[in-house]
Order: structure tokens, then C-alpha cells, then sequence
């Protein structure tokens, strides 16, 4: 009988297959290798029937999510100038969706946990240890810093929970304005300590990218290296909380200039610091024309991942659109809106090779690197 090893790298090479929009002989290859793997193998089984029904164009999914972002509360006591939870009702995940996403854990490759502030979550310890039981399964924190003390750092590195501190600033003045009641000099000497601790990969840092800190993108780089990160990422400010802070979603043309200038010294910056830089934001960083067209469908993820932001909305993705509105309190779970009417149309549409009417304008004009939108 073949080691799992040896089915991962075939199913590695179905992954590259479907990636280049060679579906015909990733879907021969799949249906082949299926019959091979052993029912008990469930990740591996679950990640092949997922290539074999992406290389098929299915809608609807006998398999189930590879990745799962889960907001498990709003709960938090602090006023960040953009958070959406400030405007929502105090909501909590039921307890029955919890119980569906551990009753996933066999099947997934990965798991962000999000929340107001996610350190906060009273049961946040016991879905790590829950989770780090299952070795195919990376779990990630995404964590305003202020609590992580020497507790959570043991706790967190000892399971190889990869963390992602959300700091939106450089100076101590623009962070009294975007996360007021947060003090910023506690944070940074909680992330230095974390970073003490041993662990297997290095932590990242993300800037929600918002009109006041765009003169301090190309610093952060330096703040994030300084921190100990691995890796530094911007990402857009949503929604209108804060409407002197919006600049993306409508884009504002006469902040496109600063925010590329931004994103050229920061590039030079990480270079020269050794850590990673993803920009996720709509802007890209150079003028050049991207004109190839992705080979196959433009985009997998309504296959693999789901992202449960709040109790009523799951997307793919962080910045799909629109927000489609399935899970319901208790009502729904997880895999209700996995194959409910709205991601099936989705999916139907995208199965076509065509981008769905209201796809990003990201995703459209190729801002995002090819990869990021068929993962492998
Ligand atoms: S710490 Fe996070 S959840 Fe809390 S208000 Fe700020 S952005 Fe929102
Ligand atoms: S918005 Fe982008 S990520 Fe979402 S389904 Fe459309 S192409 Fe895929």
C-alpha cells in the first residue's frame, strides 16, 4: 500500500495541474488516485475529492472546506476608529457551529481564529488544544497584542500556533487615533517578549491601511522587523465606520500616488530588513500592465475556503463581494452555507471561466498575485 506521503505528492501535482487550468487531466488523475486512498485518510481524501470537483467544475461540494476563517465573537471593550463590530449587537458563534468547525478539524488544512479581540475568547484555549491534536491542521491567532502574556506566548507556541498581530501604526500618535484606548507601548513590549519564545515560524504583522497611516507604511516594515516579525502585510480598510478614514472602497485617486510611493520603499525596506511583504491592498505597486488572462476559471477559492466573519455572513474570501449572507444563529452552520443557493451560484459562474458580477475589483484587474487566487 502507497505511504500518505507518496499520495500527497501526487495530489500536489493534481493541485499544480488544476492551477495551470489543465483540468481534464487533473480530473483523470483524481478520479484514479480516489479509488486508491484509504477511507480513513480523511484530509487527504477530503483535499483530492476537492481537487477532483474543482477539475470537474461541481457547484455543489461533496467536499468539504480546506480552510476556515471563524469570527467567534464580537466581543470586545475597546473603540478602534474602524472596527465593524462597534455598530453590530454583541453576538457569540452558537455553540453548535463551534461544534461543527471542531467536527472539521480532521478535514482542514487550516484555521484563522478571529473575534472582537481574540485573546479574549473564554473558550479560545480549549479549541487550541482541541486543534492541535490534528497535524495536518495549522491554526493561526489573529490578536490585537495587548494580552498576550508570558501565559498565552508558552501556550501559544508550544501548540505551533502561528500568530498575526494587528498593529495599524507606527508613531504613538497615529496609534492614539486609530485604537485609542489601546496602549501602543505595552503592545510592542508584548510582541518583543513573544518573540523570546521558541517557535517554529515567525510571527507577521498587519495594517489595516486607512487615509492616516498611509505616511507610515514604509516605516512599518521597519517597526515589524524590529518586532522580530517574519513578515509585514497591508490590508485595506472596509466598510464606513469611519468615513475620513475610507480610501479604498470607493478608491480615492488622490491617495493611489502616496500609497504606490508607500509600497516601493517599503518593498526596498523589507529587502534590506530580510522579512516578507504582502499587499493585499486594490493598489498595485508598480504601473506595470498585467495582460495575462489565468488559464481556467480565475479563481478556486469558493472551493476551498470559507470565511464565517460573523454569525449571518460567510465569503470565500476577506474581500469578496457580495457579502453573502447565509449563517444564522444556531439555524445554519458552517456547511449549510457551504453549499447554500448563493455560493453554488457562485461557484456555477466562476465554473464557467468568468468572474462573478460582483467580484472585486481586485480579483478583476489582477492586482493580487496569480497564485493568491488558487492557492495551492
Ligand atoms: S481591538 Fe479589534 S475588535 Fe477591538 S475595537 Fe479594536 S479592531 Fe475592533
Ligand atoms: S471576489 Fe475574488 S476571491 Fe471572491 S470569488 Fe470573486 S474572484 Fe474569487
Amino acid at each position: 500500500m502507497q505511504a500518505p506521503s507518496a499520495f500527497s505528492s501526487d495530489i500536489h501535482l493534481i493541485q499544480r495541474l488544476n492551477c495551470l487550468g489543465n483540468y481534464t487531466e487533473a480530473r483523470a488523475k483524481s478520479e484514479n488516485l480516489l479509488s486508491k486512498i484509504p477511507a480513513d485518510e480523511l484530509f487527504l481524501r477530503n483535499k483530492l475529492l476537492n481537487e477532483f470537483e474543482i477539475s470537474s467544475g461541481r457547484a455543489v461540494l461533496e467536499s468539504k472546506p480546506r480552510q476556515l476563517v471563524a469570527a467567534l465573537s464580537s466581543g470586545c471593550t475597546y473603540n478602534c476608529i474602524m472596527c465593524e463590530c462597534r455598530n453590530e449587537p454583541p453576538w457569540n458563534m452558537p455553540e453548535s457551529t463551534i461544534r461543527e468547525i471542531i467536527s472539521l478539524f480532521p478535514y482542514l488544512e487550516c484555521v484563522v481564529w478571529l473575534s472582537g479581540e481574540t485573546l479574549a475568547y473564554p473558550g479560545l484555549k480549549e479549541l487550541i488544544a482541541e486543534g492541535s491534536r490534528h497535524k495536518n491542521l495549522q491554526q493561526v491567532i489573529t490578536t490585537n497584542g495587548l494580552l498576550m502574556d508570558d501565559g498565552w506566548s508558552k501556550l501559544i507556541t508550544d501548540n505551533k500556533v502561528a500568530v498575526s498581530f494587528s498593529v495599524d501604526a507606527v508613531t504613538d500618535k497615529t496609534s492614539s487615533r486609530i485604537r485609542p484606548d489601546i496602549d501602543f507601548e505595552t503592545v510592542k513590549k508584548n510582541i518583543r517578549r513573544f518573540a523570546e519564545f521558541p517557535a517554529d515560524r515567525r510571527f507577521e504583522l498587519s495594517m489595516v491601511v486607512m487615509r492616516s497611516n498611509v505616511p507610515e507604511m514604509s516605516a512599518y516594515v521597519d517597526l515589524a522587523a524590529d518586532l522580530g516579525a517574519g513578515l509585514a502585510r497591508f490590508i485595506p480598510i472596509q466598510g464606513n465606520v469611519c468615513p475620513e478614514e475610507v480610501i479604498f472602497f470607493p478608491l480615492d485617486e488622490s491617495i493611489v500616488g502616496p500609497v504606490k510611493e508607500q509600497l516601493a520603499a517599503a518593498r526596498k525596506r523589507a529587502r534590506a530588513r530580510g522579512i516578507d511583504l504582502e499587499n493585499r491592498l486594490p493598489v498595485r505597486e508598480t504601473d506595470e500592465v498585467i495582460t495575462h488572462e489565468p488559464a481556467g476559471m480565475p479563481c478556486h477559492m469558493p472551493w476551498k475556503k470559507m470565511c464565517a466573519l460573523t454569525r449571518e455572513l460567510t465569503v470565500p474570501d476577506w474581500f469578496c463581494h457580495p457579502m453573502i449572507h447565509t449563517l444564522r444563529s444556531g439555524e445554519h452552520g458552517i456547511m449549510d452555507a457551504w453549499n447554500s443557493d448563493e455560493w453554488v451560484k457562485l461557484r456555477s459562474t466562476i465554473a464557467s471561466g468568468r468572474f462573478a458580477e460582483g467580484c472585486s475589483s481586485r480579483c478583476k484587474e489582477s492586482i493580487l498575485w496569480a497564485s493568491y487566487l488558487k492557492p495551492i
